[in-house]
């Protein structure tokens, strides 16, 4: 049986993980603004180092992660701010504080919540996505303001787009796989969790959302997004490193067939 940390783990697909990684006997430190082993807010610098410590504190070897812990596009005038530092200097930070530990265990395992938002959400500025990868973000945000009321929006876009891209280059260095820690990312389509109800309650974003293409029909279920990451903290997934799995119900395919 393992020791794992997961963030997000008090409200849906990170609850959901939480959930089935106990179901199967695992050690697991929850991380979360509420109701976790570790209480603290992952949108400032000092709690991700209070959250990445106290984790340690509790435990000097990991055998995998599971950053889930993120807000989506919801109005508001901080809301791009939040978005940027909890999806992801939230994990990013962490992961960081965290590899030695990973390091110490055989084949550590880390899984990262990304979006299908990163393939199927055009005009996410590249130069929001830099500035994130460059840990500034100041400076994604003043890109982002040109977007006025949308700004949270391509803040979630450039958020995911820069967690992806910081997960596939680490994955493959000598820090990560060289250390025997398989970096992966999954990317889920609308699942159905509180962070898509409170988009589903404003009326314009429920009808954006409702029109969206998803071939497969309707909306996903935490449970079963929760059994691929589950998946992929198991030894079945001792060959995955640097992959960004998309369970979307079919909407990537649909935006990119032909993009190979
Ligand atoms: P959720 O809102 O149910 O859960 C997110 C969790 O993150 C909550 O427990 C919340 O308290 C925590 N959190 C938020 N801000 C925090 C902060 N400042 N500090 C510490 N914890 C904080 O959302 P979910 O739908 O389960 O989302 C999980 C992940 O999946 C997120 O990264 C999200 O961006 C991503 N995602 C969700 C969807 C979807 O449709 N639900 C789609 C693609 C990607």
């Amino acid at each position: 049986m393992g020791t794992y940390a997961v963030t997000g783990s008090a409200s849906g697909m990170g609850a959901a993980v939480v959930q089935q990684l106990r179901a199967d006997g695992h050690t697991v430190i929850t991380v979360d603004i509420k109701e976790a082993d570790v209480v603290a807010d992952l949108a400032t610098a000092g709690g991700r180092r209070a959250a990445a410590q106290e984790v340690l504190d509790r435990a000097a070897v990991l055998d995998g992660a599971v950053l889930a812990a993120g807000l989506g596009p919801a109005p508001g005038r901080d809301r791009a701010r939040l978005i940027a530092e909890v999806n992801f200097l939230g994990a990013v930070e962490l992961l960081e504080a965290w590899r030695p530990a990973l390091a110490a265990a055989d084949k550590a395992k880390v899984v990262v919540f990304s979006s299908n938002s990163t393939t199927t959400m055009p005009m996410v500025p590249r130069r929001a996505v830099r500035a994130l990868l460059e840990r500034d973000v100041p400076k994604a945000l003043k890109t982002l303001r040109l977007f006025g009321k949308m700004a949270p929006s391509f803040a979630y876009g450039a958020s995911k787009i820069a967690i992806s891209q910081w997960v596939r280059r680490e994955a493959v260095t000598r820090e990560w796989a060289g250390a025997g820690i398989r970096l992966n990312a999954i990317a889920p389509g609308a699942i159905l969790t509180p962070l898509l109800e409170q988009q589903l309650a404003t009326p314009a974003e429920a009808k954006r959302i409702k029109a969206f293409p998803v071939p497969i029909g309707g909306f996903g279920d935490a449970g079963q997004l929760a059994r691929w990451v589950v998946f992929m903290l198991s030894d079945a997934a001792d060959f995955l490193c640097g992959s960004v799995l998309f369970v979307d119900g079919g909407s990537d395919a649909w935006f990119r067939a032909e993009d190979w």
